[in-house]
């Protein structure tokens, strides 16, 4: 378990999403201070600059980084 190093900056994290869902702190507990490689923000950082990177991406959607991922 580790903290993500996107941690600082990220609006997730940091509560400025346009919206928060109901799990955000289970969320923020299983993935930004544990398993963030698998956080579908994390992923999707990886491989898209910042200009194509969805805001409102929520860590647990992973059929949606998927697919943003495959479409490049
Ligand atoms: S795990 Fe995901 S949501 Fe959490 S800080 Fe890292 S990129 Fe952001």
């Amino acid at each position: 378990m580790a903290d993500c190093t996107h941690l600082e900056k990220c609006p997730f994290f940091n509560d400025r999403m346009q919206s928060m869902p109901a799990t955000a702190d289970i969320d923020k507990k299983r993935y930004c201070r544990g398993e963030f490689s698998n956080c579908a923000r994390f992923r999707v950082s990886k491989v898209l600059g910042k200009e194509k990177f969805p805001s409102d991406l929520l860590p647990n959607q992973s059929d949606k980084a998927n697919e943003i991922i495959a479409a490049g």
